[in-house]
């Protein structure tokens, strides 16, 4: 009898950090925290992070989800995910008499507010972000007065402000940290007197995933980044891979991954995004395991001690 063939060797370089964020934690900590404390339905606009495996698992025990607060029945405890709300649904569903629990990470509030700031000195703010993300629909929203959002710096190239003298911008917390800081030299360029935070808007978790991407992708010849599809800053991690030359593969699912993505290659790099549970991470190691023999090494940029104070549960509380 023959010994079965051995399995060749695979070095893989686990990014740290990666995965959940203290915002992520915080808001599906609320989404659990109300469900063990009503019998009443409980409601989440949107997503509550952007994770198809997170929120099936909320539905399982028994949360509904639903796009919009019109869809929301009267009575029902609702609450609003970790990419935060315009003023018009924060309107909407106290005029409907919702008890209201806001999951908004202090980060994206925190834009909110730099925002209003800005606005209320008599700036026209413009928001770099994604126009279409809920995050960026949120922010535009809770400003009173004219706001631009540019995406690019072709973008920032060609828009047309009335008064450009008395200019601010504020940034989404999920962006390419490179891209945005060619968009905000852009906008410097033809508005010397723009104010903003630079870089500080995108969150800590942002830039530490992306730092992060940047050394394993220094030594491996390809990257796993596991994510959800809709989910802004786990794109930016697939996107910043092929930025530095190696092909990244996004999966929501380790079944994604196909032994021909790894065939011939000796290294490789794997993170998740800010909204994806580590056991994705580990089912993408077991499926790996099935090809190849493991080596397994993490490459910690950082390490992050960000905690923040529980989502207020309010008439829910105690
Ligand atoms: Fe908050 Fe950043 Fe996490 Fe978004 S990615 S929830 S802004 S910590």
């Amino acid at each position: 009898m023959t010994a079965p063939a051995e399995k060749p060797p695979l070095t893989v370089l686990l990014a740290a950090p990666r995965g959940f964020c203290a915002g992520v934690e915080r808001a599906i900590e609320a989404v659990e925290a109300a469900r063990a404390a009503t019998d009443r339905p409980v409601y989440v606009r949107h997503e509550i992070v952007h994770n198809g495996r997170v929120v099936r698992a909320l539905e399982e025990t028994g949360v509904v989800f639903v796009d919009e607060v019109a869809a929301i029945p009267d009575g029902a405890v609702t609450i609003f995910s970790a990419h935060g709300v315009s003023r018009a649904v924060e309107q909407e569903a106290a005029a409907r008499g919702l008890d209201v629990i806001d999951a908004t990470c202090p980060l994206v509030r925190r834009v909110h507010t730099e925002g209003r700031r800005h606005v209320a000195d008599g700036r026209t703010l413009i928001v770099i972000g994604h126009r279409d993300h809920v995050e960026v629909e949120g922010l535009v929203g809770q400003v009173d007065g004219a706001v631009h959002v540019v995406e690019s710096v072709e973008e920032a190239r060609m828009l047309a402000i009335p008064d450009p003298e008395r200019l601010a911008y504020v940034t989404q917390t999920t962006l390419s940290v490179d891209d945005t800081r060619d968009i905000i030299a852009a906008l410097k360029a033809r508005f010397p007197t723009i104010v903003g935070p630079d870089l500080k808007t995108i969150c800590y978790a942002t830039q530490n995933r992306q730092a992060a991407l940047r050394s394993i992708a220094a030594r491996a010849e390809r990257v796993i980044v596991c994510g959800a599809r809709n989910s802004s800053n786990t794109n930016r991690l697939a996107e910043l891979a092929r930025v530095l030359g190696r092909p990244a593969l996004l999966v929501e699912d380790a079944g994604e991954i196909g032994e021909d993505f790894v065939a011939g290659v000796s290294t490789i790099g794997l993170t998740s995004g800010a909204s994806a549970p580590e056991a994705l991470v580990q089912e993408a190691l077991a499926r790996l395991a099935h090809w190849r023999r493991l080596d397994l090494e993490e490459i910690r940029v950082t390490q992050e001690s960000v905690r923040f104070a529980p989502v207020d549960l309010g008439a829910l509380a105690g």
